[in-house]
């Protein structure tokens, strides 16, 4: 990796001062952490397999017109994209309840949503990232009411999108998180997908069998996490399923 300035380094990821500006490199690291970083890991493979499947779904999202960071992968383990300025906001979109909300409302895991729900949670690690109602957002002033409606916009989107990818290869999306990004473009802002979108960050479930193909295998402990986003990666015909474990760098394009 050339020597490049460090900017920011988070759980998952690592972003660098980018070749142009306006630019930055995001690198995926093999960390994996839960519970608000309570439970940490390195995955092997884990970074390479989600730098190629946020490539995918955000070049995706780009085709059809969701407006997102992304700009191209340069390596296996790293992407250039535009620098943007974060919401320091969780969007969190929902399909089928799980996880938090499947405990705040006593629901069961599974259980289909009247339509899809979409919350949002401050990004604050120290205070593990509590919900906030759209109420505190705009008090706070973390965004406007206009961003919030052009939000949810982008965030149903990319679920009808991801969705349907998804659903293409035999699995559900029970839920996601994203993170907008502001865009300067002179005066004018554009609200852009950030971040990632990756199994670190949505519920996936095999249609057939219910398997979980996502960071839950890692929290709950259910098993080998790479080979459940390989699977992912298999299905979605994105990345040769030998690659991660291979013990040389090993040259994909
Ligand atoms: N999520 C995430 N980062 C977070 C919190 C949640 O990517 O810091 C994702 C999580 O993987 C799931 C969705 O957002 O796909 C909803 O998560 P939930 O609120 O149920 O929280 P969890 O059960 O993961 O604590």
């Amino acid at each position: 990796m050339a020597r490049r300035k460090k900017l920011y380094e988070g759980k998952a990821k690592i972003l660098y001062e980018g070749p142009e500006p306006g630019t930055l490199v995001q690198y995926f690291k093999d960390d994996a952490t839960a519970f608000n970083a309570e439970k940490k890991a390195t995955i092997e493979g884990k970074g390479v397999l989600n730098n190629r499947l946020s490539e995918f779904f955000m070049n995706g999202l780009n085709q059809i017109g969701v407006p997102t960071h992304f700009i191209k992968r340069i390596n296996m383990r790293e992407q250039l994209i535009k620098s943007v300025e974060i919401i320091p906001l969780e969007v969190i979109v929902r399909n089928f309840a799980a996880g938090s909300m499947a405990k705040r409302l006593g629901l069961e895991e599974g259980t289909p949503l009247p339509r899809p729900i979409i919350e949002f949670s401050y990004k604050d690690d120290a205070l593990g990232d509590p919900l906030v109602p759209e109420e505190y957002i705009i008090a706070f002033g973390w965004a406007s009411q206009q961003d919030l409606d052009d939000i949810v916009a982008l965030a149903l989107r990319v679920n009808d999108y991801m969705s349907g990818v998804m659903y293409g290869v035999g699995i559900k999306l029970v839920d996601f998180k994203i993170e907008i990004g502001r865009i300067w473009e002179g005066d004018f802002m554009r609200l852009v997908v950030a971040d990632e979108i990756s199994p670190d960050s949505c519920r996936l479930w095999d249609i057939k069998t219910g398997q979980k193909l996502d960071k839950d295998v890692f929290r709950r402990d259910l098993g080998n996490l790479t080979d459940a986003y390989t699977e992912v990666a298999r299905r979605l015909g994105v990345m040769p399923s030998n690659v991660t474990h291979a013990t040389k760098p090993t040259l994909i394009n």
